[in-house]
């Protein structure tokens, strides 16, 4: 390719997202779109789903779209308690007007407890509706912290989310 010929068009983006919350008493645990049985559930301004919030900024950054916070501003009264898979649905929308559409999606979840493998397949299926793609798009794995720092007490959780974007034809 010589200096003067344009770049071949961009096909792929891939992006980070990270989240964590705190946990409070009282169950249902709102995980990946799903109500896990558990004694704690996670403090936030909206449901607390940590892993919807990781994956949308791992969205979100893929397109260079800005982020959650950007997005769904916390001071906004209409995301107070918000179903979080309606904010990763809005943010996959988003991306989709700029000419993207989801590859994959690699989530790990790092906690104590609850453990993640039971409820895996109903995360995946559950956040295939939000993302546009089948559930074999999404991998989601659990950690343990090993007891170490404010996980490894079990003070809260947190989420790493890696997403893929691949331009849609002729966007
Ligand atoms: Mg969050």
């Amino acid at each position: 390719m010589s200096p003067s010929e344009p770049p071949p068009p961009e096909t792929h983006r891939v992006g980070l997202g990270y989240d964590s919350h705190r946990f409070v008493p009282g169950g249902p645990l709102r995980l990946g779109g799903v109500d896990v049985p558990h004694d704690r559930s996670l403090a936030g301004h909206s449901d607390g789903d940590a892993v919807a919030h990781a994956i949308t900024d791992a969205v979100l950054g893929a397109a260079c779209a800005g982020d959650i916070g950007s997005m769904f501003p916390d001071d906004d009264p209409i995301n107070r308690g918000r179903d979080s898979l309606e904010m990763l649905r809005l943010a996959v929308d988003e991306v989709r007007m700029r000419g993207w559409r989801v590859g994959n999606v690699d989530v790990t979840v790092i906690t104590e407890a609850p453990r993640i493998g039971p409820h895996r397949d109903a995360m995946r299926a559950a956040l295939a509706h939000a993302l546009y793609v089948g559930a074999e798009h999404i991998s989601i794995k659990g950690k343990s912290n090993e007891g170490m720092g404010s996980i490894g007490s079990g003070e809260g959780l947190a989420c790493l989310a890696v997403v893929s974007l691949a331009r849609v034809a002729g966007g």
